[in-house]
């Protein structure tokens, strides 16, 4: 007998869906949070958004999802938080949450002493992704980031059998450039892994713009894992396109601000010592150069004029 669940004090009876707030510790800040209690049994998914606040098809996407679901078709449960980051979506303000000028996606497990952002890490760290068996979390290129699609899974984390469910997922996204395996640990995917909670992060769609083509491909990457993982009915599809697999990334931020030069674009192959970029200042210096320090794929390049010291400038990988 299926009972009535409840994340973040919203509580949903079996066969329904249940939308309301959820409270931040001692903050006034809430999140926006759906619960879909499922009429069979089955896994509970986290499907989280706008940790990123513009990163606009993942979260029209999971609007969709978390709206249009019939309780009926799902076994299991799903929880929504979207947006994560309500003022950073609002205020449309890439990487960071206004409030404390922090990436939510560094601050995990969080820190309930600490800023808003790292409240909200550990809250959704503790009130939702302890209590699933799964997390999807959803980004694409933020305001300045032009980039390719792309497939994150977790690479540390004592619980082996959470890495190996998680990469086994990565074969069910469907529309995807790339699968990288991750070495991070402070993001909300790799910290579930770390909990031993199987997850994966999907990146699709750039520059803070968003289509139509591009919600229904990412419905499908997400409908499709939850699909793998039983949520949803019928045959989950596995990937049959060739994907590369990046198991070197690096990841460059500007060391100075200025005006920012990129010599190559997303998908470029690039050469050991080939030119990535420069940063000059306002009278024409050149202040840094960036070279590839191994061959591989540009993922992410940074594709606005301007660049504050420590903003993300370019991603390749191999
Ligand atoms: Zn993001």
């Amino acid at each position: 007998m299926k009972q009535t669940i409840t994340f973040g004090g919203i509580s949903a009876a079996p066969g329904t869906r249940a939308q309301g707030w959820a409270p931040v510790l001692d903050t006034d800040y809430k999140l926006p949070v759906s619960v879909i209690n499922g009429s069979k049994e089955g896994k509970s998914v986290l499907i989280t958004s706008a940790i990123h606040g513009c990163e606009y098809p993942s979260i029209e996407a999971v609007f969709r999802l978390a709206e249009r679901l019939n309780p009926e078709d799902v076994s299991g449960q799903l929880v929504f938080i979207n947006p994560v980051n309500v003022d950073g979506f609002l205020q449309r303000r890439p990487y960071i949450i206004p409030q404390d000028g922090k990436n939510l996606n560094r601050l995990f497990p969080g820190n309930p002493e600490g800023s808003l952002g790292d409240k909200i890490a550990y809250v959704l760290t503790e009130e939702f992704q302890r209590n699933v068996d799964f997390h999807i979390d959803t980004h694409g290129g933020d305001i300045p980031e032009r980039q390719m699609a792309y497939v994150y899974y977790p690479g540390v984390s004592e619980n082996t059998e959470a890495l190996r469910i998680s990469e086994e997922a990565t074969d069910y996204v469907l529309h995807a450039d790339f699968m990288i395996k991750s070495q991070a640990t402070n993001h909300a995917y790799n910290y579930a892994a770390i909990c031993g909670i199987p997850s994966i992060e999907l990146e699709l769609g750039d520059c803070a713009t968003w289509s139509e083509a591009e919600v229904a491909l990412y419905m499908e990457n997400i409908t499709n894992v939850l699909r793998y993982l039983g949520v949803l009915p019928g045959e989950a599809v596995k990937r049959t396109a060739p994907i590369k697999r990046i198991t070197q990334g690096e990841y460059l931020d500007a060391d100075a601000s200025g005006r920012w030069y990129a010599y190559v674009t997303r998908e470029d192959r690039v050469r050991k010592g080939q030119k990535l970029g420069e940063i000059r200042d306002f009278f024409g210096h050149v202040l840094h150069e960036y070279y590839a320090k191994f061959d591989g794929v540009v993922l992410m390049v940074v594709a606005t004029l301007a660049i504050k010291k420590g903003d993300a400038i370019i991603a390749y990988g191999d």
